[in-house]
């Protein structure tokens, strides 16, 4: 059974329901939406590597692989989908 931390509004669900695909800038260090959104189910299915994206912030391109890929919800730190996959890298913290 998952416990229920609170009673989960409609905006609640909302944002829990369509997380964003977000990758960190290695240059900025900027956080950014990825290009590609996808719901998790259909990102674990596929295959992740060298894709080039560019940073809105300072325009760079950085190569990104699939560990690179995180999802967050808007509004949360971050939401634990990706609890059944090893955490290769730990993304760093800007503040
Ligand atoms: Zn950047």
């Amino acid at each position: 059974m998952q416990p229920f931390y609170s009673m989960p509004t409609t905006r609640d669900m909302e944002t829990i329901a369509r997380p964003l695909l977000t990758l960190v800038c290695p240059v900025c260090g900027a956080t950014f939406p990825s290009a590609m959104q996808m719901d998790p189910r259909t990102f674990e299915g596929i295959q992740v590597t060298n894709l080039f994206e560019r940073c809105p912030k300072c325009s760079r391109v950085s190569r990104f692989n699939k560990p690179d890929y995180l999802f967050r919800a808007p509004g949360e730190t971050e939401i634990n989908l990706r609890s059944g996959r090893a955490r290769r890298t730990a993304a760093p913290k800007v503040n």
